[in-house]
This record gives structure tokens, sequence and C-alpha cells, in this order.
């Protein structure tokens, strides 16, 4: 993935998910969301559009399509078993071929930085270990899912755990 942006790429991946002619600017957006999304990046191809997962805890995800990218706000998946896909809260898209690129980026780094903040308003820090954590890791608004299997906090009644 280096020196992505200095020359363009197309062409020397042989996949037939893609579509044949690229848009200009194609590989400077792969180069720009390798380099500015919040480590570490997942990175999904198909049907001609590339998502990015970002974050671990996960915080954003970008969809790159070739006439619109949109950007959600990282919603972990549901607990039940063999469910792993995150959702996503939509913020918004950008038809970034209808503008200039240095406004389009600086569209995208809206928001961006909007789902990064509205993730971030959702943690709790656990009364108990004093853990920062996501929802996902919390059984209530005070105590992490480890301090409750550990029995340092309050049971976790009601949500159905055996
Ligand atoms: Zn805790």
């Amino acid at each position: 993935m280096t020196g992505v942006s200095s020359h363009p790429v197309t062409g020397t991946v042989d996949d037939a998910s893609r579509p044949e002619n690229l848009p200009e600017g194609w590989e400077e957006w792969l180069a720009f969301f390798a380099a500015q999304l919040p480590r570490p990046v997942d990175r999904e191809e198909h049907g001609g559009s590339v998502t990015f997962v970002a974050g671990d805890p996960g915080e954003v995800i970008v969809e790159l399509a070739p006439h619109v990218i949109r950007i959600a706000e990282y919603v972990a998946p549901p607990a039940s078993p063999g469910t792993t896909a995150p959702r996503r809260r939509w913020l918004g898209r950008i038809y970034w071929q209808r503008m200039s690129p240095t406004l389009a980026i600086a569209a995208v780094e809206a928001l961006i930085e909007a789902a990064r903040e509205t993730r971030h308003a959702r943690f709790r820090t656990c009364t108990w270990c004093e853990q920062h954590l996501p929802p996902e890791r919390m059984v209530d608004e005070t105590t992490c899912r480890r301090c409750a299997i550990e029995s340092l906090g309050p049971p976790a009644d009601g949500e159905g755990h055996a």
C-alpha cells in the first residue's frame, strides 16, 4: 500500500467484483482512508464498493462507492450468538464527484469526526474497574460485563445470562 497516492494502481488488481472504470480520485480516497481512519482499519470490498470499519473498539464505518461516500457511527453487533457484523448509525453521505476534492475531503473529515464523537459520547466509566468502555461492554450505566461476571459489581440481573 505504499506509494498509492503518487501513482495510480488501477489495473494491477484483477478482480471481477470491481468496476472496470474506476472514477478519477478513487485510489486517492483509498489512500486517504487508509491514512486518516482510526486504527486498526478493516477493509472489505464487494459489489464495486469498499467498506472500512475503523477503530478497536469500533468507532466509524465508511463506505466508498463510485458516486457516494457514506459515513456511519459504529454500532456493536447484537449480543445474540453467531452475529458478528457491526451495525451502522448513518450520519451522512457525500456525492464526492459533484464537488472539488478539497471540499469533499473537508466534508468527509467532518463526518468522520462526528462519528467518532457520537460514538465516544456513548462510552461509560465502570465504577468498579474505572475503565472507560463502549456500551456493548457494559451491563448498565455503572458496571462493565467483566466486573459483573467477576461479581465485583451488582449481579447482572435481567440480562438473561445463565
Ligand atoms: Zn469494570
